[in-house]
């Protein structure tokens, strides 16, 4: 069976003092976990603390991703990270287009196009987020707007299309607690899946996860659909135990 992939998106939260503390928790409860033939796990951490998280998941099972990454190589960004520095402090994944920067950073899909091209010149797996609003799905357009969103990605990628990890995650369940039923996810997946396929001959191989109210009761149903390769976690993803929880949902 294809292994499945969990990632803990912590947004912005964390402290040098919760991070070592909740790093910690993971490690030990991962040790006691059958290792090696289980699940990839990775934490999307604050820009700020990739250095601190690099060091505390050494030797671990954890792998250290970014939130975000500049669609520019270098030079005259405030503010900005590039995809370069991610790769000096060991970053394996970086999301692109979470619907939080898709919403309040005015991130539009050619800008996300662009991010996951970053990342891939340097190695780096971008995880491509789509996902409806609750409008958009209300109006019957959640298929729509997720082709259009993976669509721009697929396009300015080319045959690195296999390098990619794909996150659903409909707006409506981020953050809510309301979670897609399992149906409801399966079917999106099918549809980016297929979508894939149209593009690649090993579809199969790509991840796709699921994000949305994802947690500790609701994983193994979710991850049992034939088209959900894993999970990103937001809430769940800041309490070891829970978080703990989904993994071994998809060791
Ligand atoms: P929640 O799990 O808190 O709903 O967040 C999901 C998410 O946005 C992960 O990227």
């Amino acid at each position: 069976m294809k292994k499945k992939l969990i990632v803990g998106n912590w947004k912005m939260n964390g402290s040098l003092a919760a991070n070592a503390a909740l790093v910690g928790a993971l490690k030990d409860g991962l040790a006691q976990a059958a290792a090696e033939a289980g699940c990839g796990v990775a934490v999307a951490v604050p820009a700020a603390y990739l250095a601190q998280v690099q060091a505390l998941a050494e030797g671990s099972r954890i792998a250290l991703a970014a939130q975000d990454v500049s669609e520019h190589a270098v030079g005259a960004f405030t503010g900005e990270t590039s995809a370069e520095m991610l790769r000096d402090f060991g970053v394996r994944y970086a999301l692109v287009g979470h619907s939080e920067r898709r919403q309040y950073h005015g991130e539009t899909d050619a800008v996300v196009a662009a991010k996951a091209q970053r990342a891939l010149a340097v190695g780096i797996t971008p995880i491509v987020c789509v996902g409806e609003t609750l409008q958009e799905r209300e109006a019957g357009e959640t298929q729509n707007v997720v082709k259009r969103q993976l669509a721009a990605v697929v396009q300015a990628v080319g045959h690195c299309v296999t390098e990619l990890v794909v996150a659903y995650e409909p707006v409506w369940a981020i953050g809510t607690g309301r979670t897609a039923s399992p149906e409801q996810a399966q079917e999106v997946h099918a549809v980016l899946r297929a979508q894939l396929a149209a593009a690649t001959t090993q579809a199969d191989g790509i991840a796709l996860l699921y994000g949305g109210s994802m947690n500790a009761a609701n994983a193994a149903q979710l991850l049992a659909q034939p088209d959900i390769d894993g999970g990103l976690v937001g809430g769940a993803s800041l309490k070891a135990a829970d978080f703990l929880q989904i993994i071994a949902a998809a060791d």
